[in-house]
């Protein structure tokens, strides 16, 4: 079975499952499991921030990183497509009475600094008081420039509005820049890192930030169930993660682009490619016979009119011939 529907799905390796086999364990709501915190310390390190805390889902990181920046109506100007905007459940405007302002992202991903200007709030009774600006990088692959990320932080600090990074894929675009984590971080105040995507692990997400913000988070994660007790289990999978499975993210980013040109090739129409993520188009009228054509071909992939195809490390150059392969077939047929 090939899997191309999301990195979310690949699987604990064995050294991994090995790693965390051989984990030192402790209570972590006690904060005595020493595997969270030397993860929570690699984090802070790798980031450049003081802290950082670890999370089941980088949806509750999401959900506590705007929870801490916002109190009840107060709103976080985020991109119209961002994870934290439209894929998680509406979290922030249930659970903190927080109010999202989306706005749409440029080509590029970025939210244009002067739409996110117009979109601030008089300081006057009518409104929410705008205080987050909420970038998301990697965002449908694309990396945001440094160029801009610098922008975006010296305006923030204009503003006086807080800058999160929903990092999810962070790693995609140190990769991609050929840069440390801190050179990207720096240009934030807190950033979520997910550990389950193509870095590899079960379970598992970051949010860093400052030492007073993440002792916040701290009772937020608790509040929202997110305490756990012997996760030194799920922390060794993301030291590993962090140590191992880091620099290969450059594989995948070839794999996409290498794909794509090969479906180019045989007449798939590419949208285009960034990082391990590769969109192309399928006729409409066509969609649901590619759809069987490719479960009989034991190929799991969301087709749609528009349709994403991720690459992660469970994916081989040799998974994805056979799929060129196998989509030429249905091209030919
Ligand atoms: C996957 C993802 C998240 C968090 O997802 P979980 O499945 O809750 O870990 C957050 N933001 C972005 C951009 C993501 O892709």
């Amino acid at each position: 079975m090939i899997d191309l529907r999301s990195d979310t799905v690949t699987r604990p390796s064995a050294a991994m499952l090995d790693a965390m086999m051989a984990a030192e364990t402790g209570d972590d709501v006690y904060r005595d499991d020493p595997t969270v915190y030397a993860l929570e310390v690699e984090a802070a390190r790798l980031s450049g921030k003081a802290a950082a805390l670890f999370f089941p889902t980088g949806t509750q990181a999401n959900l506590v990183a705007l929870l801490c920046h916002c109190q009840r109506g107060d709103e976080y100007i985020v991109g119209q497509q961002a994870h934290n905007y439209k894929y998680e459940a509406g979290g922030a405007a249930v659970l903190g009475s927080i109010q999202p302002q989306p706005i749409l992202h440029a080509a590029d991903g970025s939210l244009p600094l002067a739409d996110v200007a117009a979109a601030i709030k008089p300081d006057d009774f009518h409104f929410a008081r705008t205080r987050l600006l909420s970038l998301e990088n990697t965002h449908h692959g694309k990396v945001l420039p440094l160029s801009y990320l610098e922008q975006a932080w010296t305006f923030t600090r204009e503003r006086k509005l807080a800058l999160h990074i929903d990092g999810a894929r962070i790693f995609n675009a140190v990769v991609e820049q050929n840069v440390e984590l801190e050179a990207i971080a720096r240009y934030c105040d807190t950033l979520t890192i997910c550990l389950s995507k193509g870095l590899g692990t079960p379970i598992g997400s970051l949010l860093c930030g400052d030492e007073a913000y993440i002792e916040q988070a701290r009772r937020w994660r608790k509040m929202t169930g997110g305490g756990m007790r012997q996760s030194g289990i799920l922390a060794a999978a993301g030291l590993y993660a962090l140590k191992h499975n880091v620099a290969r993210l450059k594989d995948d980013h070839d794999n996409a682009a290498w794909l794509g040109e090969q479906l180019s090739a045989i007449g798939v129409e590419v949208i285009n490619q960034h990082t391990n993520m590769l969109f192309v188009k399928v006729p409409t009228e066509k969609v649901e016979a590619l759809k069987s054509w490719m479960q009989s071909g034991d190929v799991l992939i969301s087709v749609g009119p528009v349709t994403r195809i991720v690459t992660h490390l469970d994916v081989s150059r040799q998974d994805l011939q056979r799929l060129v392969a196998h989509w030429q077939a249905f091209l030919q047929q």
